[in-house]
């Protein structure tokens, strides 16, 4: 199908509490381009996971969701 809503497969990721402070964690994509994901209640996040293609973008997804249940979160913010 085309045309589908921008967040269709968000809800198959499952995404882990914070490893730092146990807050919820969301997933947030960056003016089109990368994924990452970030803690709602305090600044850490895993880094940007780049994407070229709409194939590619939900392999981000994924791919920014693993790096967070496996603890590689960063401190600071995004792109800085
Ligand atoms: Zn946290």
């Amino acid at each position: 199908m085309e045309n589908q809503p921008k967040q269709e497969f968000y809800h198959l990721l499952d995404l882990q509490d914070c490893p730092y402070c146990g807050g919820s964690a969301l997933l947030e994509e960056e003016n089109g381009w990368c994924f990452y994901v970030a803690c709602m209640d305090c600044d850490r996040h895993t880094a940007e996971v780049e994407y070229r293609s709409d194939a590619g973008r939900e392999e981000a997804a994924r791919q920014a969701a693993y790096l967070w249940n496996i603890g590689k979160v960063l401190t600071g913010t995004p792109g800085e």
